[in-house]
């Protein structure tokens, strides 16, 4: 059964438009496309594939207005950023375009003859996005995909498919082939469950909840599929006594606050050693009251809404009357599905402090030492990100080593970088996106052994 799906922007709650959502017989009709393109794809010769990845990647770049401006009426993500999303995917392709004719196997010395490998795509991958950053992580999966000489099909979540829709067609106009990379709208349910039980798709790259997930890595082990997944956070910014406390706290809400917390790196528990915690919180106070919320179309504005009503009733749940609010910023009233940068001092046993909450929503405690702040950091099921705040080099690169998580940064909070390996520990995910090792997660080793005398 085919249906349709109003797509709201978050800013206005006005309707911005309706898109088709694709059924089961649409997914596997599109799988099917798929393994025909692959076909043709790893046909072509590996510096033909380069040049139309960076004709596909020139495109997107052409496009970085429209993509970013429809990114802003569909996620109401700020313009500033939206552009920055658009222009990832761009990077991500350029980086990826470099791929297929350098994607190496090994001669490996053995007795009696000639062994070499080669790296094989895996055929078809469907990559199942979620609403928070539609155009990343869209590229993340794809771009390396293509590049290994996969087709890709790919579901955007259910309430942020525009970018991706218009991405798909960009690859068309670059000449990408027919059927190569296909965006299908849908149900997770309807189409990501298909992409998790279709026996041609030979690879499943997911990135949304821990829960779903959990579900998605139990169906794949039926056909043992490959899995990546990059799930949920709740990550630490440790803030040590020593470090320049007046940028820790500049940056914290930047830290957690951008794109509305709905990020899955968002650093949602500040930890703070004790004897600074008053004088970190004195300095937090006006750095979070200074976050400018508003129209995402305003250049100024550094956040804007949450993505749905629904999504604003859960991050409100966490900050119930009595919620322990040290300070809260601004947030317009009116249409949009606002919450205001908030700030808790909750006991660690609080959900507010152990669950995901993906909003403007940050949690303060404080620490001892050392020991402890890497016991707190470490309590927790997820493992994506982390920042350490330290002028001394050896703790932060002892902390660095300490904190079960992916993706770390000193005395700052950057956390994705397209050139460098990006994932979780724990249950935050299975696998790594990004940086140069990422196309491998898209091939299968083939090892082939050629015998060079009659008795090998
Ligand atoms: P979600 O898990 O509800 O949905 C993610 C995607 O999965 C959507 O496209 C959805 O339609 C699809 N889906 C839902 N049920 C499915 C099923 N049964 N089978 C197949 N596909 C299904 O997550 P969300 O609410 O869209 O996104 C928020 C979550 O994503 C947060 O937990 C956040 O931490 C996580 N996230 C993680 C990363 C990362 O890189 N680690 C990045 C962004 C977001």
């Amino acid at each position: 059964m085919t249906t349709a799906h109003e797509v709201i922007n978050p800013a206005t709650e006005q309707v911005v438009t309706s898109v088709r959502l694709c059924s089961v017989d649409e997914t596997d009709a599109a799988i099917a496309r798929a393994v025909r393109a692959q076909r043709s794809w790893q046909a072509l010769a590996p510096a033909e594939r380069g040049r139309l990845l960076r004709r596909f990647a020139a495109a997107v770049d052409a496009a970085i207005e429209d993509l970013a401006w429809l990114e802003v009426r569909n996620s109401g993500h700020t313009i500033g950023n939206a552009r920055g999303e658009a222009a990832n995917v761009r990077d991500v392709l350029e980086y990826y375009a470099a791929a297929p004719d350098r994607l190496f196997g090994r001669q490996i010395p053995v007795a009696g003859g000639v062994n070499i490998t080669f790296q094989e795509p895996l055929g078809v991958v469907g990559v199942i996005v979620p609403w928070n950053f539609p155009m990343p992580i869209a590229a993340w999966g794809f771009a390396p995909a293509l590049a290994a000489g996969n087709a890709v099909v790919l579901k955007p979540a259910e309430l942020t498919p525009l970018t991706a829709v218009r991405i798909g067609e960009l690859a068309l106009e670059a000449g990408l082939p027919d059927g190569l990379l296909q965006i299908l709208p849908g149900r997770g349910a309807v189409v990501g469950e298909r992409f998790v039980t279709h026996p041609d798709v030979r690879k499943v790259v997911f990135t949304g909840s821990t829960e779903v997930g959990r579900r998605i890595m139990a169906g794949c082990a039926s056909q043992v599929k490959r899995v990546t997944l990059e799930l949920g956070g709740k990550s630490a910014n440790i803030v040590f006594a020593d470090a320049d406390l007046e940028r820790a706290a500049a940056t914290a809400p930047y830290g957690v606050f951008d794109n509305a917390g709905q990020d899955c790196c968002a650093r949602s528990r500040i930890l703070v050693q004790r004897n600074v915690y008053d004088r970190f919180m004195e300095l937090l106070e006006p750095a979070v009251r200074g976050v400018v919320v508003g129209d995402p179309t305003d250049e100024k504005t550094e956040m804007g809404p949450l993505i749905s009503a629904a999504h604003r009733a859960k991050v409100a749940g966490y900050v119930p009357d009595g919620a322990p609010v040290a300070f809260q910023g601004e947030a317009p009233a009116g249409s949009g599905f606002w919450f205001p940068p908030t700030v808790l001092t909750p006991d660690p046993a609080d959900p507010a402090f152990a669950e995901e909450v993906f909003g403007p929503v940050v949690a303060v405690v404080p620490f001892e030492d050392e020991a402890d702040a890497v016991r707190i950091a470490n309590d927790t099921a997820y493992g994506l990100a982390g920042s350490i705040w330290t002028r001394d080099v050896a703790r932060a690169l002892r902390v660095s080593r300490a904190v079960e998580a992916g993706n770390l940064s000193v005395n700052s909070h950057s956390s994705v970088r397209y050139n460098t390996p990006f994932g979780g520990f724990k249950q935050s995910g299975l696998g790594r996106e990004l940086g140069p090792d990422a196309v491998d997660a898209f091939t299968e080793t083939k090892n082939v052994f050629i015998p060079t005398s009659a008795d090998a």
